[in-house]
């Protein structure tokens, strides 16, 4: 390597290869706080309707190896092997210390839909702006009891409606007693005018959706084995190339606890969902 090109400068070449491979809209993911309320109205993809949302499980745990936080898209998203959930499933049925290990390796079910944003009180310059919500069980409740749910008659499609007969969502962040955040209090409010959005504006939205199905790097299930293989099992390996590929995910600091702590109480039923798809996945073989 010649003096010109150092090791740092190649560190950040890959992050920007990696950040270019994930259409870089990670940024864009709006970013909420305990005792704010954010007002936004979810965007449909009328180009690509089924599009409209992008459903994927994370796997997320402090490295054994570095103690850095790491994170993945699970395969199981798009239907290959994962060789977490299988390393999970089987310490799941060991011993206690086995179990323990087990919620180490805790799956997270998310979603994530493009929203026009009428109020960011965490981030002022998000207002009026196309942004990524990404969101989980709690979230996806209120929006499935407004679609298909209990206040389907009162909302349903106007949830994802940009006219005056559209509806917002108010996303309410409180602590709940573990000192985590809740968003159970959310709820759609009645319908209501999106003041800036004219006509012309309203095309600009639709055209400036962001592409959810590229926001993270889908890793291969050999990817994932040497992820595990490397912040699990804490081993060695000669591809140096893995640490810093695998923090592509990564999040604020802030953010860990908390999805630790989700996935240690999400772990039960996680494991019972990921055994089915891997019981269907295996009958196909
Ligand atoms: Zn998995």
């Amino acid at each position: 390597m010649n003096s010109k090109f150092s090791a740092s400068m190649f560190d950040s070449l890959k992050t920007a290869m990696s950040e270019q491979r994930s259409g870089g809209s990670f940024k864009d993911i709006m970013k909420t706080s305990i005792g704010n309320n954010y007002i936004i109205r979810l965007i449909p993809n009328v180009k690509n309707i089924a599009d409209t949302t992008y459903h994927y499980y994370s796997h997320g745990w402090q490295s054994l190896a570095t103690g850095q936080f790491i994170s993945c898209v699970c395969p199981i998203t798009t239907g290959q092997r994962c060789p977490i959930c299988e390393e999970r499933i089987r310490l799941y049925r060991g011993d206690d210390d086995d179990k323990k290990n087990a919620k180490l390796l805790g799956r997270k079910e998310q979603w994530l839909v493009n929203v026009f944003v009428v109020d960011d009180p965490s981030t002022k310059e998000n207002t009026n702006t196309v942004k990524i919500l990404r969101y989980g069980k709690q979230l996806d409740k209120v929006i499935k009891d407004a679609t298909e749910g209990i206040d389907k008659d009162e909302f349903g499609v106007r949830i994802f409606d940009l006219s005056e007969s559209g509806c917002n969502l108010r996303i309410t962040v409180e602590k709940n007693d573990g000192g985590y955040p809740s968003y159970t209090s959310s709820k759609f409010l009645r319908e209501s005018k999106l003041a800036s959005l004219d006509d012309a504006k309203l095309e600009a939205v639709y055209d400036g959706l962001f592409d959810l199905t590229k926001v993270f790097e889908q890793k291969s299930a050999e990817e994932v084995r040497d992820m595990l293989n490397t912040h699990y099992f804490c081993q060695v390996t000669s591809n140096a190339s893995n640490e810093s590929r695998t923090a592509e995910l990564d999040e604020e600091k802030d953010v860990t606890d908390t999805q630790i702590d989700e996935v240690t109480d999400t772990v039960i039923d996680n494991d019972l969902d990921a055994q089915q798809k891997l019981d269907d996945l295996m009958k196909d073989l």
